[in-house]
Order: structure tokens, then C-alpha cells, then sequence
């Protein structure tokens, strides 16, 4: 049975590979989804049928009914708007699992190897898990603990319910330092130590570290920089997971726990390039930023903006040879995609070239606008990624801002008092007409003004996006 087990883990792993690949491209994404699929379903059955598993079977079922509806019904109720503090949340079960499995694993192998008559008297020939096994056990306890606490501030923070200003401690970078060097004492603590009591309180007092240091690295990670807390966690999760396996000597899960790390990692640095900041700035909490958390900012004096209606902009499409469509966080709180995506066909058909300009933190989730797009069926060749496309604005005769702020303002090039200042931004104002779709002057998730809205050659046209699109929509059937 176990060489069943190891051959189906086997192929539960070629099948994560060839999931990721295929989730790396919209056309490819769907079968990308079936493999992932079918290689967890083959894992979990390997897992319930492996020679390790010896009776604990109607705990693992209720375990698995609890986990399997719970998640079942998470993920039908979720909102796409509410996704990224899903996945954060997500992620901290990850880091729990790796907790709990850690402590469960050592009290275990402890308790195998303790003699019944007790373990004070025995102390001095306690023994334990040899070397390897213990740095395995204290690294997994460590990344697991900090990916828990990390990710559920993270969820806090993208949820509203923690404030997402970077909480700035006076010599935050030399307490992170110093945590981090407590624990690498205690854990040669724990690996020297062969009395079964003290290698306990050295494991927990690193746990309860390595709680606040997850805590405390995300707390200082400002609004801005949130994109790649959340690639960033992903790849914690993954590390915590592969972690997990070499615990369990479970080859399954160290594959996969390092395809997430990894790809995790790649994910992050590819958000940091997109938003010209260095990675160890980032997960160090504003490290060498601290100028630049949102200061008074250029003074632009008065400004005033200019407001349209839909039947305005219907006519501007009319006329238009070339439009972009800049998508952002409030077209997914809309749901605008479908109206904005018949209206992409009609201007098609009328031989106006209509294009999608996608910046890389676009909504709340790295890929956010891909999906939503994708499920309005809009046609993969229509979607640009901004380094494809910046350059085309000064060519374009109307551009469609429908729900972005930060990835369109301008103040990202020329203020340098700008949370976002450095972030390279769609360059919507080079293009002869703006029209912004947006419910109000208020500011995007960085919580600054956009200097675009008051340009000669942008129009606010305010509402809900869905309900403008659909306005234009029939405008344009007329
Ligand atoms: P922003 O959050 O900057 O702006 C969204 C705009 O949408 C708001 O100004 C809001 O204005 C408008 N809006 C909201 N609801 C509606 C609605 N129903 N109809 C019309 N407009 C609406 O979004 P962007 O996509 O431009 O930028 C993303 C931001 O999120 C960046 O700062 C990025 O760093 C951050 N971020 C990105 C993550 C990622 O992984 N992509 C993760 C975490 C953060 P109003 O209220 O006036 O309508």
C-alpha cells in the first residue's frame, strides 16, 4: 500500500508542476485549474490510504467533511472584491498547520522516547530527534509562527479592520534584529539541550517570538506596499508547508510547499520591480522609506475638475479611433467588467480599435484585473500589460479610467513627498481625453489625491461604474 501511497504522491506532484505552468497563462489557466485539482484529490486519498495513517480515521473524515464544506462554502460567498484578505487568511492556516505540526511531531517523539518511569529522573539520558530532525522542527515551528501572525494582520489590514498606516516603532529595525537573534539562541538551545523540560520552554519562547516578529513586520508595512505583503506571505506559506514535509518526511509536501515558496518569491519580486521598490525595503516595513509616508505634497493651488454624463461619452467613443480602457480596484467593487466589455465589441465592430491597459497592482490581488476580464470573456489579445502599452497613450484618443486611482496618478512621477512616489503608473494623461468613472473626488488605496482628475483633458463621470458603463452602453445602441 505505501508504495501505491508514494506513487500517487508522485503524481499528485508532476500535476501541481503542470497546474502552475498552465496557470501562467489566461488561455492555458482552466486546464492549469483541472490538474491542480486532480493532483489534490489524489494527494489527500494517498494520504488516507498510507501505512503512516494506523486507525484516528473517523477524526480524519470529520476533519476533512469540516474542512472540505467549510472551505466549500468560504469560497462560494467570497466577493472577488474580498478575495485578497481570503487568501491572507488562508495563508495564516498554513503557518498554524506548520505550528501545530512541529509541536505535535517533537511531544511526540518525545513521548516515544521517554521511559514510563518518568522523565525527571531520566533527564540527564533524554536523547530526543537527532540533529537534522531538530532543525527541521525548530525552522517550520519559526517560518509557521511568523506566517500565522503575519497573515492575520495582513487580513486586518485588507479588511478594514486594522488601520493600514505603517505602524512605525522608534528602532523598530534593531527590535526585529534582536528578535531575530534571541531565536537563533534558543534555538541552539534547543538543539544542544538533552533535558526533555528545557528544550520544550526553548521551542515555545521561540514560538511566542516568532508570533510578534510576524506581527510586528507586517504592522510596519504602509497601504502602499501591501501588494507584496501578500506575494510575500504566499511565499512564507509555501516555505512553512515545505517545512511541514520535512517534518513528516512527506516528499508531497516539500515539493509543493517549495513550488509556492519559490514561486511566491518570484511573485514578489516581480511587484517590487513593477513598483520600483527593493524587496528588503519592503518586507523590512518602510526600511530607507521613511520619507516618503505620505508627506504635505506638491502645492498645485486651487484646482477644479470638470464632470460628464454618459451621453457624452458615448459621443467621444463615437468619434475616437483608438481607446484605452485603464481598469482598476472599482470596477471589481462594481462588477463593470460585462457592460464595459459589450461596449469594447460595439466600438470593435464600429472599427475603433479598443485595447486594456493592466497595471501589475491593479485591485487588490496580484492578477485581479486578468480574472475579472477573463471572466467577462473579454479576448485575451485585447489585454495589455503596461510595459506593452505605456507608450501608447500619447496615440490614443479616449482613455476609460473605470474605478483606478493610484495606478493612474501622475503624482507617482513628480512628488516626491508621495507614498507611491517611484511607482512607475499608466501614463493615461499623455492620451487627448481622459474619463475617469468613480463615485467621488476621494482618494485611491494610498489615501492620496490624484492631480490627474483636475487636467484640462480629463472628465469625471461619477456614479457607480456598472451603472455608468450601462448608461454609455445604451447610449451608444441609440
Ligand atoms: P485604488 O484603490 O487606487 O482606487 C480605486 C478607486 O475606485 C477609488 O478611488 C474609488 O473611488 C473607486 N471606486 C470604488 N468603488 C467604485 C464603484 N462602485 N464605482 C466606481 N468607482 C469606484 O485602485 P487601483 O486599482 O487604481 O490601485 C490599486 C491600489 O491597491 C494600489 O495602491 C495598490 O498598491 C493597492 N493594493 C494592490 C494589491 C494588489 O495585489 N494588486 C494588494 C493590496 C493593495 P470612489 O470611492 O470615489 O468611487
Amino acid at each position: 500500500m505505501e508504495s501505491m501511497s508514494q506513487l500517487a504522491w508522485l503524481i499528485a506532484a508532476v500535476c501541481f508542476i503542470l497546474s502552475l505552468s498552465g496557470l501562467s497563462r489566461h488561455s492555458t489557466a482552466p486546464r492549469g485549474n483541472i490538474l491542480g485539482i486532480i493532483g489534490m484529490t489524489l494527494a489527500i486519498l494517498a494520504a488516507l490510504f498510507s501505512d503512516k495513517i494506523d486507525g484516528g480515521y473517523v477524526l480524519l473524515i470529520l476533519a476533512l467533511i469540516v474542512g472540505g464544506v467549510g472551505g466549500s462554502i468560504l469560497a462560494m460567498r467570497v466577493e472577488m472584491t474580498a478575495m485578497p484578505q481570503l487568501v491572507a487568511i488562508l495563508h495564516s492556516f498554513v503557518g498554524l498547520a506548520a505550528v501545530l505540526v512541529g509541536l505535535s511531531v517533537f511531544l511526540s517523539e518525545m513521548r516515544s522516547v521517554l521511559p514510563a518511569s518518568g522523565m525527571d529522573e531520566n533527564a540527564e539520558a533524554f536523547i530526543g530527534p537527532d540533529l537534522i530532525h531538530r532543525i527541521e522542527i525548530f525552522i517550520g515551528v519559526f517560518i509557521g509562527g511568523l506566517t500565522f501572525t503575519g497573515s492575520v494582520i495582513a487580513w486586518g489590514k485588507l479588511d478594514g479592520r486594522i488601520n493600514s498606516t505603517p505602524l512605525m516603532i522608534p528602532g523598530r529595525h534593531w527590535i526585529n534584529l534582536g528578535m531575530l537573534v534571541v531565536c537563533v539562541l534558543l534555538g541552539w538551545w534547543f538543539l544542544q539541550s538533552t533535558a526533555f523540560g528545557s528544550e520544550l520552554v526553548a521551542l515555545l519562547l521561540m514560538l511566542v517570538i516568532s508570533f510578534i516578529f510576524g506581527a510586528h513586520l507586517v504592522m510596519a508595512i504602509g497601504g502602499a506596499d501591501m501588494p507584496v505583503v501578500v506575494s510575500m506571505l504566499n511565499s512564507y506559506s509555501g516555505w512553512a508547508a515545505a517545512a511541514t514535509g520535512f517534518m513528516l518526511s512527506n516528499d508531497l509536501l516539500i515539493i509543493t510547499g517549495a513550488l509556492v515558496g519559490s514561486s511566491g518569491a518570484i511573485l514578489s519580486y516581480i511587484m517590487c520591480n513593477a513598483m520600483n521598490r527593493s524587496f528588503l525595503s519592503v518586507i523590512l516595513g518602510g526600511f530607507g522609506a521613511d520619507n516618503g509616508s505620505g508627506g504635505p505634497g506638491i502645492d498645485r493651488g486651487e484646482q477644479t475638475y470638470t464632470s460628464t454624463s454618459a451621453e457624452d461619452v458615448a459621443q467621444m467613443l463615437r468619434d475616437a479611433k483608438e481607446v484605452i480602457v485603464v481598469p482598476g480596484y472599482g470596477m471589481a467593487v462594481a462588477q463593470a467588467q460585462h457592460p464595459i466589455h459589450e461596449i469594447t465589441e460595439l466600438l470593435q465592430k464600429t472599427g475603433t480599435r479598443t485595447r486594456f491597459a493592466i497595471h501589475p497592482v491593479a485591485g487588490r490581488l496580484p492578477g485581479h484585473m486578468n480574472v475579472l476580464l477573463a471572466e467577462a470573456r473579454l479576448p485575451y489579445d485585447l489585454v495589455l500589460e503596461m510595459d506593452e502599452i505605456n507608450e501608447d497613450f500619447p496615440d490614443t484618443d479616449v482613455v476609460l479610467v473605470v474605478g483606478a486611482n493610484d495606478i493612474v496618478n501622475p503624482g507617482a512621477l513628480d512628488d516626491p513627498s508621495s507614498p507611491i512616489y517611484g511607482m512607475p503608473v499608466l501614463e493615461a494623461w499623455k492620451a487627448q481625453e481622459v474619463v475617469v468613472f468613480k463615485r467621488s473626488m476621494g482618494s485611491g488605496y494610498s489615501g492620496v489625491d490624484n492631480p490627474l482628475f483636475y487636467n484640462e483633458n480629463t472628465d469625471m463621470l461619477f456614479g457607480d461604474a456598472k451603472k455608468s458603463a450601462d448608461d454609455i452602453l445604451q447610449a451608444l445602441r441609440q
